[in-house]
């Protein structure tokens, strides 16, 4: 039965490392690192997140800010609050909230994140940043991505030499996943396989894993028939399953079959509680990290 890798417990250690390191900002440089989140519309999930960052600020002493926008406002309109943010003293990291309201389009998406100053880019999405990674050079990584290395270099699950497979290639968690993983550094230097849809026979891949992280966002995309012994299992997919027993009418669940893949898995992150806690505070994280470089502190 595999160990649950908790990403609560994990990012309740690195909120008290944040924590501590904010207040001796503020005392010995009188820094409040600050973040700001725009949101375009009223999707209750993206309310609900920003709920959750707007808490977790306050909890650690950070400054925190919102700019709620109609879901039906302009690319222009957006971009000219970004705009306002990249150029606010009070502000270090600047956050817009994903996915943007439906009339925006994919291109909309890509315009406005490339307004975001890449030193305020504390999602690590400008093309900046994501140049910097793949050049191996520092610079922002976005948040869940780092989450997950996080995970393993916490837990001393070593990834130095080991097959990594990773099933998703979005830019937010999959390809960059891969492009951190690989890099030539303590708590990487792995041999990545990249599986998607295009992938034939997926599960040929997933058995020969010694690291597998699915983020796919579909529920029971690995079943225990694809994962050999001793694999760990990183589970990146939150996905919402009909619950009529559940107050709110569903329950959410990742992309792995969690109960059948743990009885093979050497360790195997849940969800809720495993990898959405960790991309917060790796928010958090960016967001201190960015207040300290603004100021020339090491
Ligand atoms: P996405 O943009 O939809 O990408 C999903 C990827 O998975 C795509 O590359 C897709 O392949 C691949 N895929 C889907 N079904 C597959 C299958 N059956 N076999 C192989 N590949 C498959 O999603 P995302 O933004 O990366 O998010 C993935 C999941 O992680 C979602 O459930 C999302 O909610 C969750 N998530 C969680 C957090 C967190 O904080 N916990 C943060 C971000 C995302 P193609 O490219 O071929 O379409």
């Amino acid at each position: 039965m595999g160990e649950i890798l908790s990403g609560e417990e994990i990012a309740k250690e690195i909120r008290g490392e944040l924590q501590k390191e904010v207040r001796l900002l503020k005392a010995e440089n009188n820094l409040v690192p600050g973040l700001a989140v725009v949101l375009v519309g009223d999707n209750p999930a993206s309310m609900s997140y920003i709920r959750g960052k707007r808490k977790a600020c306050e909890d650690l002493g950070m400054y925190s800010t919102e700019r709620n926008l109609a879901a039906n406002v302009s690319e222009a309109d957006v971009i000219s609050v970004v705009e306002e943010l990249n150029t606010a003293p009070e502000i270090h990291g600047i956050l817009v909230q994903l996915p943007l309201p439906e009339g925006f389009t994919q291109e909309n998406e890509r315009n406005i994140i490339n307004v975001v100053k890449p030193e305020k880019d504390v999602d690590g999405l400008h093309p900046i940043n994501l140049g910097k990674l793949v050049r191996g050079e520092e610079g922002f990584l976005p948040c869940t991505p780092h989450g997950v290395k996080q995970i393993l270099m916490r837990r001393n699950i070593k990834v130095e030499g080991k097959h990594v497979v990773i099933v998703g290639r979005s830019i937010l968690v999959g390809r960059t996943l891969a492009n951190i993983l690989l890099q030539k550094e303590p708590g990487a230097n792995a041999t990545v396989t990249i599986c998607h849809t295009g992938t034939q026979n997926l599960a040929e891949f997933t058995q020969q894993a010694d690291i597998l992280i699915v983020a796919a966002g579909r529920p029971n995309t690995v079943t225990p028939d694809m994962v050999r012994e001793g694999t760990v299992v990183i589970d990146v997919g939150v996905n919402q399953v009909a619950d009529s027993s559940r107050k709110r009418g569903y329950r959410l669940v990742g992309d792995v079959d969690f109960e059948g893949v743990r009885e093979k898995a050497s360790a195997i992150t849940p969800v809720p509680g495993g990898v959405g806690p960790m991309t917060i505070t790796m928010l958090l994280y960016n967001t201190v990290w960015a207040a300290k470089k603004f100021n020339g502190i090491s």
